[in-house]
């Protein structure tokens, strides 16, 4: 899907961004109120073309608002709470307020989830009573009414106990409160939310195959089949973050430890190396003190003709920020560096700077399935 958002502006330090399908929501809003549903309520009889082109653009316009307020109201109370929001994104399904962190406790969850709904349902009183207020006026008496209507659909929608929705999201604060267990509350949240998913793709399909509803059809499986996704990812998250809360860097450190030293020419770290443990790169050390880290990579840019006469000394990686792991008690260390995807060993140093060990990426990853498939 597209990538772009362009920024719209700041407000209270949050940054609104409009997602560019957003400008293809908005054209089908306007298109789909314009030629079908304003039309087919009135049958085309109260109003002009252009009226009716005007009323559906600002309806398109004014929900665009309803679900930035909304999106706001989350944002408002994270902040209260103490949860740095760093932006709105606006974006085909509504929008997502971007935290820097995650919730901490049940109880934050719920009320910055709560804010959202609730704006929704202020947004449906407020459009009710402009519609009451400018009965007089057909088009805006119709516009008013709609956006109620709208409203009412968005809250609805968003109130179904399936997460990653607020509904879910609010389920989610209540089953973690109560179970203390923020892993098994998010899997039965993820569950409804999944099922609620499955239920819309099967409506979509019904709608394509039996009433021969294209576009309704299509959309509901569009929607659908994103929130399973999302539901799915969301899910995942929480997992990978309880699994590394209990992490141990000593858990996943080799000892048996093959490190190559600076005098060695390129021939013999190729032969008595490379093709020997088919590691892609090896610590370097003098005197037991790591010195660097030689990959095969950089070996490979020298041509093998001056393999014999260069040493390890002329190409070895002494930035030691890149790469290299200090104690035992780092765990985020070892996660930024994995995550950096540059190396695929780290070699692992006491308090005096001498090679102890090396951390594997393979290691780290089969460390991380096995506690992963034991929490699922
Ligand atoms: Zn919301």
């Amino acid at each position: 899907m597209f990538k772009r958002s362009l920024r719209l502006f700041e407000l209270w330090g949050i940054a609104v961004e409009i997602h560019f399908s957003w400008i293809f929501v908005i054209l089908l809003v306007t298109w789909s109120f314009a030629t079908g549903v304003y039309p087919d309520i009135y049958h085309g009889e109260k109003f002009f073309t252009g009226q009716l082109w005007i009323m559906s653009f600002l309806t398109a316009i004014l929900l665009f608002v309803s679900i930035l307020l909304h999106e706001f109201s989350h944002s408002v109370v994270a902040i209260r709470n103490g949860l740095p929001i760093g932006k709105i994104t606006l974006f085909m399904f509504g929008g997502v307020a971007q935290m820097r962190r995650e919730v901490e406790s049940p109880a934050v969850e719920l009320k910055m989830t709560s804010a959202g709904p609730a704006m929704t349902l202020v947004l449906i009183g407020l459009f009710y009573l402009l519609g009451v207020l400018f009965r007089s006026f057909d088009s805006l008496f119709v516009l008013f009414n709609s956006l109620a209507a709208i409203n009412g659909v968005i809250f609805v929608f968003n109130m179904v106990p399936g997460f990653p929705l607020d509904g879910g999201r609010i389920l989610r604060a209540i089953i973690w409160h109560r179970t203390g267990n923020i892993l098994r509350a998010t899997k039965i949240a993820s569950r409804i939310g999944k099922g609620f998913a499955f239920i819309l793709i099967g409506i979509g399909v019904m709608n394509l195959l039996v009433y021969r509803d294209f576009i309704g059809g299509v959309w509901l499986m569009i929607i659908g089949s994103f929130l399973r996704q999302a539901a799915n990812r969301s899910y995942n998250n929480i997992l990978y973050k309880e699994v590394m809360e209990n992490f141990q860097v000593s858990d996943i450190v080799r000892y048996d430890v093959v490190a190559v030293g600076l005098s060695v020419d390129l021939l013999t770290l190729v032969e008595d190396y490379f093709k020997r443990y088919h590691f892609l790169s090896f610590p370097v050390v003098e005197d037991e003190m790591l010195v660097g880290i030689v990959t095969l990579e950089e070996v490979k840019r020298i041509s093998s003709s001056k393999w014999a006469e260069t040493k390890v000394a002329d190409l070895v990686n002494t930035k030691f920020v890149d790469f290299v792991v200090r104690g035992f008690n780092s765990a985020g260390r070892v996660l930024h560096l994995i995550n950096a995807g540059k190396y695929n060993s780290f070699p692992v140093v006491d308090n005096y700077g001498r090679l102890i060990g090396v951390i594997n990426r393979s290691d780290y990853e089969e460390a991380v399935g096995v506690m992963t498939s034991l929490k699922n």
